[in-house]
């Protein structure tokens, strides 16, 4: 696994710095009240105080949230996009470095309107002026207006994949059938025979984007699951070449992965463990074991607990790009109807504990 230089100091786009030694950046995005929620009489139950404060107000009176950034329902994509700080990843994935990009949230919560957008508009015309595209497009494009303006060669390769009940799919070439995960010295945890996808262009990145979608959609019908029990990752890889002081070339691997996770409405803090693990099954293992991640990486214990990255599928494959130097980027889309309040106080107690991840240089693995 390579080894993330810790930046001294990165300035987000919204005056909110990012201090050495933060690894994720963790977003609250709240959409507004749907058409539906208007018409039965329900109100928000969520205000934002100031820009890194969210408010939640409660039958039993209010409580604060504090995260790098709070975006509210007016939010466009674009500010979401620019307010985000994923920009900060994409340069260092193109310096060769790995990240991850996750939505978090119950369904309906926005999460798939912020990965990737509205997906009949998706590719139309340039980002610039698509308003509803998403983070994945925007970054995308942001990554090839980068590689253009760089003296090196980019090398561009993608995948896309998704887990349902702990079984991966290859969303590119769905015929293949249920796909296994390797483990090697050199390359870590990789998909055996996964289809990886040479792109030359920003439309063949868009195109994948497309028929991953489109996949996603058409097995969920075919098998007869619930899409929104599963994870879609995209995965792009950067490959670079150049040339160090003595003339040797030598090449630079970057990859971030883009994952829309399964709603997280089963995940009921005020359950025991058993009973949430039993509950969420196979169905949401991932989604349980990425929160034990993440608790696990945030403890602020001196003695450091065991990180279960092994435990699901899910962390398996975001293993190099969660803790250790690596930088991620959580959303946590919040509704915010007041039916949905106690959804809303699951999904901010999960982001908080995010909030806690510090960068560590060694973590210990199994
Ligand atoms: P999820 O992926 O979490 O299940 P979706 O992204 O499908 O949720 O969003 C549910 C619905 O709400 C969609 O119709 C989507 O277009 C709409 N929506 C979500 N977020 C926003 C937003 N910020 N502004 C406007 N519409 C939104």
């Amino acid at each position: 696994q390579r080894k993330n230089t810790p930046r001294s100091h990165i300035s987000g786009t919204t005056g909110t710095d990012i201090e050495i030694g933060e690894s994720v950046r963790v977003c609250v995005r709240s959409r507004p009240l749907n058409e539906k929620e208007i018409s039965s009489g329900d109100t928000s139950c969520v205000s934002v105080v100031n820009p890194q404060t969210l408010q939640l107000n409660l039958k039993s009176g209010s409580k604060n949230f504090r995260f790098h950034q709070v975006m509210g329902e007016n939010y466009t994509q674009g500010q979401m996009f620019s307010d985000s700080g994923v920009h900060i990843l994409l340069d260092s994935v193109l310096d060769g470095y790995s990240g991850c990009v996750f939505a978090y949230g119950q369904t309906g919560s926005g999460k798939t309107y912020t990965m990737a957008g509205v997906e009949e508009n998706l590719g139309k015309q340039d980002y610039v002026s698509n308003e509803t595209d998403g983070i994945i497009p925007r970054s995308i494009s942001y990554m090839w207006q980068n590689m253009t303006r760089r003296k090196e060669q980019y090398y561009v390769k993608a995948a896309f994949m998704e887990i349902y009940n702990e079984q991966l799919r290859d969303l590119l070439n769905p015929s293949s059938g249920v796909l296994h995960l390797r483990w090697n010295i050199k390359s870590g945890f990789y998909v055996e025979n996964m289809l990886i996808v040479d792109c030359t262009n920003i439309d063949d990145l868009i195109m994948v984007l497309h028929e991953g979608i489109r996949n996603r959609k058409t097995s969920s019908h075919e098998l007869n699951k619930d899409s929104s029990r599963s994870h879609s990752l995209l995965l792009i890889h950067t490959i670079s070449e150049e040339k160090n002081e003595d003339g040797h070339s030598f090449k630079k691997y970057g990859k971030i992965s883009f994952v829309d996770l399964a709603g997280s409405e089963r995940l009921k803090e005020s359950k025991s463990q058993g009973v949430m693990i039993k509950e969420t099954g196979n169905i949401n293992k991932s989604l349980f074991m990425l929160g034990k991640v993440i608790s696990a990486l945030g403890d602020k214990k001196k003695v450091k607990p065991h990180i279960p990255y092994r435990d699901s599928k899910l962390t398996k494959l975001l293993m190099d790009s969660l803790g250790g130097t690596s930088k991620a980027l959580m959303i946590a889309n919040i509704s915010p109807a007041s039916a949905y309040v106690e959804e809303t106080m699951s999904t901010l107690n999960y982001a908080t504990r995010a909030m806690n991840i510090k960068n560590k240089p060694v973590i210990q693995v199994d």
